[in-house]
């Protein structure tokens, strides 16, 4: 007898015809002989629908009602894949939240799981019920109510099962894996078996949203066996493995994208010690996280241009805090630009084979793609690009990684 932890998505659970699918596939894990924990997110749309309603009272809500708001949509779900369950012949209770204590810090809108207690999900197993629980949501030591960020459902489903030692965490989606880029951007994209760990942390935290970065981070953390698969068909879906060698003999395991960017540049500074962090430590002081940055001589030598990347969401705060150092800083001028994105290639493979990098420019330049900034890890490139080159800059790697066809197996 297995304990597995099936996560199910916003579109898997968008319609009471799809809660009913749900409710089929968890009943025949179940006679299968397994002990099922169900987390799901809120019905397809709906975590965007009552954002809608609050923006229309406050441009930016009190984070804290904000949580008591969007914690609303899972909490309907619980409760209808329960009667769904029961009406199938498959005992199952619901909990939100704080009713399994998930606790967590006091970051509303984006809390960190700190603990859960198992014991009353456990008893309901043993008991021969489904668990099912609400995701993205949990609870401070206040007793607030907290949400974890876009996506957290993901997050809540690794956590739950890393607190139950589950065999396995199957997040069930719209798509029957991960896939090579996203296939909404490329449909020639190919449904990878498997990918390693550190790949899909990558992949992840560059913006390919089919898992919460966080989730990813808890996998690896407490070595959850983690898979990604469809809940519209049957298939092995993707396994997130934890073995390096198990892959594929690629250099590039995927492509990722961001459109969340935007890009700031201070313009004729002085070319002096402290000026990068008399620029970025005000940056720092207001929360706002820098990506990329680049910093470079003016054409007289004594200035320099200094440019960095954050997340579109505070690019209004970043400009506003850059308007107001520029005079201190001497700087000539102050831009910022919001129409770009970041493009990412992924691989393990890529330690061991020069001349990736060199490769992607090409591929790029190309299609006459303007490369605006560039970063490099051991496992990844990315590369800033003109919002309107998104689509052609993955077909385009896509196409020059040869990502469509699968790798030749390792010799
Ligand atoms: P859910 O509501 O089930 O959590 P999400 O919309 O959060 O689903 O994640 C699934 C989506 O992630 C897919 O529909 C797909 O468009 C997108 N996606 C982005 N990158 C990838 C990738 N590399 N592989 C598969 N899906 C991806
Ligand atoms: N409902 C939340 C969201 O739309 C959480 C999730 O679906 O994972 O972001
Ligand atoms: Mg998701």
């Amino acid at each position: 007898m297995a304990l597995i932890v099936q996560k199910y998505g916003g579109t898997s659970v968008g319609s009471i015809e799809r809660i009913q699918a749900v409710a089929e596939r968890v009943k025949r894990w179940r006679e299968q002989g397994d002990q099922v924990v169900v987390v799901v997110s809120a019905m397809s749309g709906e975590t965007d629908r009552l954002l809608t309603l609050a923006r229309q009272l406050q441009a930016r809500p009190e984070p804290r009602e904000l949580d008591v708001l969007l914690s609303t949509g899972e909490q309907v779900t619980i409760a209808l894949l329960s009667m769904a369950l029961a009406a199938s012949g498959c005992p199952a209770r619901s909990y939100t939240g704080a009713q399994v204590h998930i606790l967590t810090d006091s970051a509303h809108n984006k809390a960190r799981i700190r603990d859960i207690d198992a014991a009353r999900v456990r008893a309901d197993l043993d008991a021969g019920r489904v668990v099912v629980i609400a995701g993205f949501q949990g609870i401070d030591e206040q007793g607030d109510i907290t949400t974890l960020g876009r996506g957290g459902s993901d997050t809540s489903a690794v956590a739950i099962a890393a607190a139950l030692q589950a065999d396995e965490c199957q997040i069930y989606t719209d798509v029957d894996g991960v896939y090579t880029t996203d296939p909404r951007v490329e449909p020639k994209a190919r449904k990878l078996d498997r990918i390693t760990f550190e790949e899909m942390l990558e992949m992840a935290s560059l913006g390919s949203k089919v898992l919460q970065i966080r989730s990813v981070e808890f996998a690896g953390k407490y070595r959850v066996p983690l898979r990604v698969l469809s809940s519209f068909e049957d298939g092995a879906g993707t396994l997130i493995s934890f073995e390096d060698n198990a892959v594929e003999d690629a250099k590039i395991s995927g492509i990722a994208f961001s459109r969340d960017e935007a890009k700031l540049t201070v313009l004729g500074v002085p070319d002096q010690p402290g000026v990068a962090h008399r620029i970025l430590g005000p940056i720092a002081e207001a929360n706002i996280e820098v990506d990329m940055i680049v910093q470079n001589v003016g054409a007289d030598g004594s200035t320099t241009d200094f440019t960095f990347t954050v997340h579109r969401n505070d690019y209004a705060q970043a400009l506003d805090i850059l308007q107001h150092i520029a005079t201190d800083l001497s700087a000539r001028h102050v831009t910022g630009d919001t129409a770009i994105v970041k493009l990412s290639l992924v691989g393990v493979g890529m330690r061991s084979h020069a001349g990736i990098a060199s490769q992607m420019f090409a591929s790029l330049a190309k299609e006459g793609i303007n490369i605006r900034m560039i970063s490099t890890s051991e496992i990844k490139i990315s590369v800033v690009i003109d919002e309107k080159y998104l689509e052609l800059g993955v077909r385009t790697l896509h196409e020059a990684f040869g990502l469509d066809r699968a790798p030749a197996a390792a010799a």
